[in-house]
C-alpha cells in the first residue's frame, strides 16, 4: 500500500466510478512538485497534519515501514529525528469498518505519544451525505498526545462518532495496533516496550496452560449451584482485566466485542469472565450475581454484565456453553481477595447462605492488569446440558439491558409524543392534527434529530442482521412502529412519519393548484414499478457487493437532512423536489425504494380502505389522491400512503356525492363523524 491515500488506491476497490477517477488523479500526481526526499507537496502537507512540529520528512522505509520526521536542531546542528509516521494498512490485519477497510496516517513522537492522525480513506454509508465525519475536528483531535500504552477503548478513552460505532471502533483499533507495532520496533527503550515485554512474558507463560491448568492455578475458579435433586448450574470465573488476558481466554473478537460493550456502559472497572454451563432447567440470570469484599456487597446490575460469546475461541473453547463478563465495581481492590456470590433463589437470611467462592486474582494476571513485572516465583507449572432456549433469555437480556442503558430518554420521549400524534390523527381522521404532525416530523425527525427510516436500514439489516438496530432505542421504536402499523393499516409511516413525504405534502399544499399536473395514465401505470426495480437493485448490490453503497443516489433523505457536501446529490434532490412541485408526491409514486418495500408489506394489511359503488361516478377522491392510487371504486393499496384524504372526503362529502350516511357510519363504526349532515 503506497503513500499517499490522498490518491486513495484502496478507494478504487469500491466502485468503477472511482476507477474512472484514477486516470485523472495520476495525471495530477505526475504534475505535482516533489521535494528532495521524493515526497510531493501534497504528501508533505498530509504528513504535517499528523505531525505539525516536524520540518522535514524522509520517504517511507524500514520494517515495519515508517516515514521519519525531523525538526531543526535547537543548537543549530543537523536536523533531529522527532518521530515516526505510518499508515495503518501497512500493519495487517487491516481493520474493516462498516463496509470497507479504513486507512489512517498516524504520527508518533519518540516518547510514544501520538502527534496526530489523518484519516486517508474509509467507506461508510452515510459518509457521502454526512460528509467526511471522521476528519472533523473532534474525532482526530482526541488522539493527539495519547500515549501508545493507552487502552484506546471507544466509550472510555475515545468518544466515538454517533451512529458510526463500528467505524469508530475499527479506526481506533487500527491506530492502536499499528502504533504499538511501531513502538515495539522503533522505541525499544521506551517504558511502553518494557511493559509490553513484561506482559508478553506473562502471556507466554499462560499460553502454555490449558483451561484445566488454569483451574489448578487459580486463574479459573468454578462454582456449582445446585437447584434441586438433579439440576445444577456450573459457573466458571476468570479474571480478564487486561486485553492480552481477555484475548487469550476468549479470543480477540469475542474479547473486543465484550470490551466495547462494557466501555459503552461503564467508565471504569476490570472484567471478570463468567462461563456458564450445567444441566439446570432454570436459566442463568446475571442480576443474581454479586461481589463482596470486606463485608461490602456490590450487586451486579444489568449494565455491569455483557455477553461475550459461545465459547468458540480461546482457552474457554468448549469448556462452557456460553460466556459473559461482569465489570467489577471500581471500589473492588483486585489485589485483595473478593467473594463472588450467586443468589440461587433459596430462602436465605444473608448472602452467606448463597453459593459463593473466594477469588484471588493470581499474581501473573494481577501483574498484567497493573502493568507490573511478573514475580517469577508465582508462575505456575504445571461438563453437563443446557438447551439453547434456556440461554436465549440471557442473550436477549444483555441486548435489552444495553439498549436501555444507552438510550437517550429525551429522544425516546420526543419520539413517543410524535408516534402518539401520528396514531391519533390517523385513527380520528383529523386533517388538522395530521398537518401539525407533519410539521413535527419534518422539523424534529428530519432536520433536527435525523432519526428517520431509510432504505439503507433494510439493506444493512439484510447484510448485518437485526442486531445492528439493538443499540439505538429510538430507531428500534421507529422500526417496530412502522412494521406493525404497515401490517395493520398500510403505509401509515408514509402518511405522517416520513420527513420527505411531509416535505412533498407541504409542496403540494403551497404550490398553486394550476401548476399541478398528472402524468398520462399509461405512463403513470408503468412508472410506479420503477421504485420496485430500484429496491431490487439496492438489495442485490448490497448483498453481492458489500463495499458498494449507492442508495444515496436513489434516496434523497440524507442529502437534505444531513446537509450533504456532494453537489451531485444536491442536483438529484433538486430535480426530485422540482418534479414533486408539479406532481404531488412524485418521489413517493415513482422512485422511493423504502416506499416500495412498505407498499409490498402493506398488501398483508387486513384493514384496507373500502370503497363504495358511488365512487365509480363520483371521482372526487380519485382526483384528490396524492399518489394516484384510486381508480374508480378501487384502490391500489400498495400505492396508498394512508394520507386519509379520501376517507375524510368520504365523510365531508357525504350527501354531495350521494352516498348514504348509513354507508358512512357502517364504515366507521367506532367513530362519530362530526361533519356528516
Ligand atoms: S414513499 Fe418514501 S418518501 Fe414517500 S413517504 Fe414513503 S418513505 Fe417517505
Ligand atoms: S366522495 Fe364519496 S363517493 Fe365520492 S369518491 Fe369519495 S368516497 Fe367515493
Ligand atoms: S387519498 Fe389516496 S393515498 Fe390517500 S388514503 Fe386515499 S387512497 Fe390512500
Amino acid at each position: 500500500m503506497q503513500f499517499l491515500k490522498l490518491f486513495p488506491i484502496a478507494a478504487l476497490r469500491a466502485s468503477c466510478v472511482q476507477a474512472a477517477c484514477l486516470f485523472s488523479l495520476v495525471v495530477v500526481a505526475n504534475s505535482t512538485a516533489y521535494s528532495q526526499s521524493g515526497l510531493s507537496d501534497e504528501q508533505i502537507d498530509a504528513l504535517n497534519t499528523a505531525m505539525p512540529r516536524a520540518d522535514s520528512f524522509e520517504a517511507k522505509s524500514g520494517e515495519p515501514p515508517v516515514y521519519r520526521a525531523f525538526a531543526e536542531s535547537e543548537t543549530g546542528g543537523e536536523n533531529e529525528l522527532v518521530g515516526y509516521l505510518f499508515e495503518t494498512p501497512d500493519f495487517p490485519p487491516e481493520e474493516v469498518g462498516y463496509s470497507a477497510p479504513i486507512e489512517v496516517l498516524v504520527g508518533m513522537d519518540l516518547e510514544g505519544n501520538l502527534t496526530g492522525i489523518n484519516v486517508l480513506y474509509y467507506r461508510e454509508s452515510y459518509k457521502s451525505i454526512r460528509g467526511d465525519f471522521l476528519n472533523t475536528e473532534q474525532f482526530p483531535f482526541q488522539f493527539k498526545n495519547k500515549p501508545v500504552s493507552d487502552g484506546f477503548r471507544v466509550g472510555r478513552d475515545i468518544h466515538g462518532v454517533s451512529r458510526a460505532t463500528i467505524t469508530s471502533w475499527a479506526t481506533t483499533r487500527g491506530i492502536r495496533n499499528s502504533a504499538r507495532q511501531v513502538a515495539r520496533a522503533y522505541l525499544t527503550d521506551s517504558s511502553f516496550v518494557a511493559d509490553q515485554n513484561s506482559s508478553a512474558a506473562a502471556i507466554s507463560i499462560l499460553e502454555e496452560q490449558s483451561w484445566d491448568d488454569m483451574i489448578e492455578n487459580g486463574l479459573v475458579k468454578q462454582l456449582k449451584v445446585i437447584e434441586g435433586d438433579l439440576t445444577e448450574l456450573d459457573l466458571s470465573f476468570a479474571f480478564m482485566g487486561h486485553e492480552m488476558l481477555g484475548e487469550l481466554l476468549v479470543g480477540p473478537d469475542d474479547y473486543s466485542r465484550a470490551d466495547r460493550e462494557a466501555s459503552n456502559r461503564i467508565a471504569d472497572g476490570k472484567m471478570l469472565l463468567v462461563g456458564i454451563d450445567g444441566n439446570s432447567s432454570k436459566p442463568f440470570r446475571q442480576e443474581r450475581l454479586a461481589v463482596m469484599q470486606n463485608d461490602e456487597v456490590f450487586p451486579v446490575e444489568r449494565r455491569r454484565f455483557v455477553y461475550v460469546g459461545s465459547a468458540d475461541y480461546g482457552k474457554i473453547t468448549d469448556r462452557v456453553r456460553f460466556a459473559g463478563a461482569l465489570v467489577l465495581n471500581e471500589n473492588v481492590d483486585i489485589s485483595q481477595p473478593f467473594t463472588v456470590i450467586y443468589d440461587s433463589g433459596i430462602e436465605a437470611n444473608s448472602y452467606a447462605d448463597f453459593p459463593q467462592l473466594e477469588y484471588q486474582v493470581p499474581p501473573v494476571a494481577l501483574a498484567l492488569a497493573q502493568g507490573a513485572p511478573v514475580p517469577p516465583e508465582f508462575l505456575p507449572r504445571s461438563q453437563y446440558d443446557f438447551s439453547d432456549e434456556d440461554f436465549a433469555d440471557f442473550e436477549d437480556e444483555s441486548a435489552w439491558a444495553s439498549l436501555l442503558n444507552n438510550a437517550s430518554w429525551t429522544e425516546v420521549a420526543l419520539l413517543l409524543v410524535l408516534l402518539a400524534m401520528v396514531m391519533t390523527s390517523f385513527l380520528r381522521k383529523s386533517a388538522i392534527l395530521r398537518w401539525v404532525t407533519l410539521v413535527y416530523t419534518l422539523g424534529y425527525l428530519g432536520f433536527y434529530n435525523g432519526t428517520f427510516l431509510s432504505v439503507s436500514h433494510i439493506t444493512n439489516g439484510i447484510k448485518l442482521g437485526p442486531s445492528m438496530f439493538l443499540n439505538d432505542l429510538p430507531l428500534l421504536l421507529l422500526i417496530v412502529f412502522t412494521i406493525v402499523t404497515t401490517l395493520f393499516w398500510g403505509r401509515v409511516f408514509c402518511s405522517s412519519l416520513c420527513p420527505f413525504g411531509a416535505l412533498q405534502d407541504f409542496l403540494t399544499r403551497f404550490v398553486p393548484k394550476k401548476w399541478q399536473r398528472e402524468l398520462p395514465q399509461a405512463i403513470h401505470d408503468k412508472a410506479i414499478y420503477i421504485k420496485y426495480g430500484i429496491l431490487a437493485v439496492l438489495i442485490i448490490t448490497s448483498v453481492a457487493y458489500s463495499e458498494l453503497s449507492i442508495f444515496q443516489y436513489f434516496e434523497p433523505f440524507g442529502t437534505l437532512f444531513y446537509f450533504s457536501q456532494s453537489m451531485l446529490l444536491w442536483g438529484i434532490l433538486g430535480m426530485l423536489l422540482l418534479a414533486s412541485t408539479f406532481v404531488s408526491r412524485f418521489y413517493c409514486r415513482y422512485a422511493c425504494p423504502l416506499g416500495a418495500a412498505l407498499g409490498v408489506t402493506s398488501m398483508l394489511s387486513p384493514w384496507k380502505i373500502k370503497r363504495i359503488p358511488q365512487c365509480e361516478v363520483c371521482k372526487v377522491c380519485e382526483k384528490a389522491c396524492p399518489t394516484g392510487a384510486i381508480r374508480g371504486p378501487d384502490i391500489d393499496f400498495k400505492e396508498c400512503v394512508r394520507c386519509d384524504v379520501c376517507e375524510i372526503k368520504l365523510i365531508d362529502k357525504a350527501g354531495v356525492c350521494k352516498h348514504s350516511v348509513e354507508t358512512v357510519a357502517a364504515r366507521h363504526k367506532t367513530w362519530t363523524p362530526v361533519t356528516v349532515q
